[in-house]
């Protein structure tokens, strides 16, 4: 029998999260970001929950090529753009639109042979300081690729770095309309944080910089997988988010501990009171993080407890005190839902582990099998 651990994809919420965020930005086409193997979900796993959207954003290359296997006609959008010249060749393939960031890809546009023209996302760091042309930059940039008859349409773009904090969008946003508010072409800017708290809330938005968050296209990643983008100030179910993932394994031995008995590597943890912990079979070397401290919240037989003592590669030990029917082969959540409907949000477990819900679920390991259900 194989190791009892079993990661799920619930392609139902996939379609409900994305159906959310559309209702947040009703006039908007939606990306769904699927960058990172669809966020450690598996782009071919999520994609039959993702299909409703407008577009497929990510950007690695060799992830393009596995969406337009799937069978995926729509737009693909390569979020950093290409990396080398030859990449566009396979762009011209495979119709990419990509982003440009810098000079260096307007060189390598420049440079490449092609007879069809090719649809641009124009970036400008409006803030952030990652990728895109500083403002004083942007219009010459867009002058230069609109010269360029390897350009067709050229969509305009950035990231805010604060969408899901008290300093907001406002800043970036006006930076973006003062550059932009005369150049043509298509508008995108929101990530999951601005699309679901910016675009409807009328009372942080003056009307017309809220058309400018919801414009054209939107980028929602991490809400389109159930995670809120700016917990703890709001939670998933806050957000009407559902979760994408859920993470469960096994109780494979259950240990009765008297007063001043400890718990795995280091004894971190001392029983102060007769107990019964579970061990489950799932660890670090599963993606469930190392430095989560006892107390991180875990469902038994979906019932709310915690960890105790140190996570190590293969095992996690549990508190079985508020679950005593608890034993060998009792199903442990470790993220996402239990059988009886009761959620524990990874958000919620990334807490505990001084992260976010991203890095969970981009770091399950391959070694966790995976089923997709409805
Ligand atoms: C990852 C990414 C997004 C999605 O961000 P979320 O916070 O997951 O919604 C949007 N735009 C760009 C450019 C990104 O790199």
């Amino acid at each position: 029998m194989p190791r009892p651990i079993l990661a799920t994809i619930h392609t139902q919420a996939l379609r409900q999260n994305l159906q959310r965020l559309r209702l947040a930005a009703p006039d908007a086409r939606v990306w769904a970001v699927v960058k990172a193997n669809a966020y450690g979900h598996g782009i071919e796993r999520a994609f039959e929950g993702l299909r409703s959207a407008d577009g497929f954003a990510l950007l690695d290359l060799a992830e393009a090529q596995r969406v337009r296997a799937l069978g995926w006609r729509g737009p693909i959008l390569l979020l950093e753009g290409v990396f080398e010249l030859r990449d566009l060749e396979l762009c011209s393939r495979l119709d990419l639109w990509h982003t440009v960031h810098c000079d260096a890809q307007i060189d390598m546009l420049a440079a490449h042979k092609t007879t069809v023209p090719m649809r641009v996302f124009l970036k400008m760091n409006s803030g952030m300081n990652r990728l895109g042309f500083r403002p004083e930059h942007y219009r010459s940039a867009w002058s230069r690729l609109n010269a360029l008859p390897q350009v067709d349409e050229i969509t305009l773009m950035t990231h805010f770095s604060d969408a899901d904090g008290p300093k907001g969008v406002q800043a970036q946003m006006a930076t973006f309309a003062a550059i932009t508010h005369d150049l043509p072409g298509e508008r995108t800017l929101s990530n999951s944080a601005a699309t679901l708290r910016h675009t409807l809330d009328a009372q942080h938005v003056a009307a017309q910089a809220q058309t400018l968050v919801a414009s054209d296209w939107v980028r929602p990643g991490i809400a389109t997988y159930g995670s809120a983008p700016d917990y703890p100030l709001h939670t998933a179910a806050d957000w009407g988010l559902q979760p994408t993932m859920t993470l469960a394994a096994k109780i494979i031995a259950t240990q009765d501990l008297s007063v001043g008995d400890t718990v795995g590597y280091g004894s971190s943890f001392v029983a102060d009171k007769p107990m019964r912990i579970g061990v489950v079979a799932c660890g670090y070397a599963d993606g469930y993080p190392r430095i989560c401290p006892t107390g991180t919240p875990v469902l038994v037989d979906g019932t709310r407890t915690r960890t105790v003592g140190r996570v190590s590669m293969d095992m996690i030990t549990v508190d079985l005190d508020p679950v005593p029917q608890a034993q060998m082969g009792s199903v442990v959540t470790l993220w996402g839902r239990a059988a009886n409907s009761v959620v524990l949000s990874i958000d919620e477990v990334a807490a505990s582990a001084g992260t976010v819900g991203y890095e969970l679920m981009c770091g399950l390991a391959q070694r966790v099998p995976v089923e997709v259900t409805d």
